[in-house]
């Protein structure tokens, strides 16, 4: 069930105030405020989906279509395309998700590291 009072929803219906980087008719991307990386911006849809599942299960084709072009949009606006950069989507309690709004985290500007530290 998709909760409207989380951070994301805020941003979306300009409650709170965010860094934009880029926007379309079905995403919006913005800096994440903690950035764990020289370049960390997250891309959500504009509607109301908790997460990858909920995205690929009920999003239109359309919606999908324009949230993996604003990753790739976003990527090559910032200037990773050539050095690389990783995206990352954390689902549920398992994949430590804060925000129940889905997003996608493109980390890049430096190595990113191992997929997991152990
Ligand atoms: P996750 O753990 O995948 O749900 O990630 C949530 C991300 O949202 C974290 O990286 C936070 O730093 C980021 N975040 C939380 N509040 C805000 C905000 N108001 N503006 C931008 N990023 C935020």
């Amino acid at each position: 069930m998709y909760d409207d009072t989380n951070i994301f929803a805020k941003i979306l219906r300009g409650e709170i105030p965010c860094q934009k980087v880029d926007e379309c008719d079905h995403t919006l991307s913005f800096n994440d405020i903690s950035p764990q990386a020289p370049t960390h911006i997250l891309v959500i849809p504009k509607g109301s989906y908790v997460d990858m599942a909920d995205f690929a299960a009920n999003g239109s084709a359309e919606e999908q279509a324009a949230f993996l072009a604003a990753i790739g949009r976003v990527a090559e606006q910032a200037g990773l395309a050539e050095g690389g950069y990783r995206i990352i989507s954390n689902i549920g309690k398992n994949g430590h998700q804060e925000v129940p709004h889905l997003h996608m985290h493109i980390l890049g500007g430096e190595p990113i590291g191992p997929m997991r530290a152990r």
